[in-house]
């Protein structure tokens, strides 16, 4: 997916320091709650590239979303969300399929992941492949 030597070794092994993860989750939202943000449940989370910068990370996603035949939202979700590859409107309530880049800072065992952005939302008939 990368063409970046630094990018490639950390698809290899983890090692210490800062790097960006690509990975698709599975989040259901509920509005119920009395603020404008939903409260949401994380199901299946599966990261499937690491970059070494934020640069690369953007640049693959570029790639990922062109191979998915989808675009970029970078959106704050809302009760009704359109879907990045088909266009069409769907009920965040339901389980549905988020692209996702978190930052994540690496000491050993120790994960931290300190900024979490939602690149792109499927609807229940898109749901890209996570490779
Ligand atoms: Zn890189
Ligand atoms: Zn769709």
């Amino acid at each position: 997916m990368s063409h970046c030597e630094e990018c490639e070794a950390l698809r290899e092994s983890l090692f210490d320091g800062t790097r960006w993860v690509l990975a698709h989750e599975t989040q259901t939202c509920n509005w119920d709650s009395d603020t404008s943000l939903p409260e949401v449940a994380i199901g299946e989370a599966s990261s499937f590239a690491h970059f070494c910068c934020e640069e690369h990370a953007i640049e693959g996603i570029e790639r990922y979303l062109l191979q998915a035949g989808a675009r970029a939202q970078w959106s704050d979700v809302r009760p009704v969300d359109t879907c990045a590859r088909c266009g069409q409107d769907f009920e965040t309530a339901r389980a549905h399929r988020v692209l996702v880049l978190s930052t994540c800072a690496i000491d050993g065992e120790d994960v931290q992941q300190y900024d979490v952005q939602h690149v792109a939302r499927f609807c229940n008939n898109c749901l890209p492949k996570a490779s």
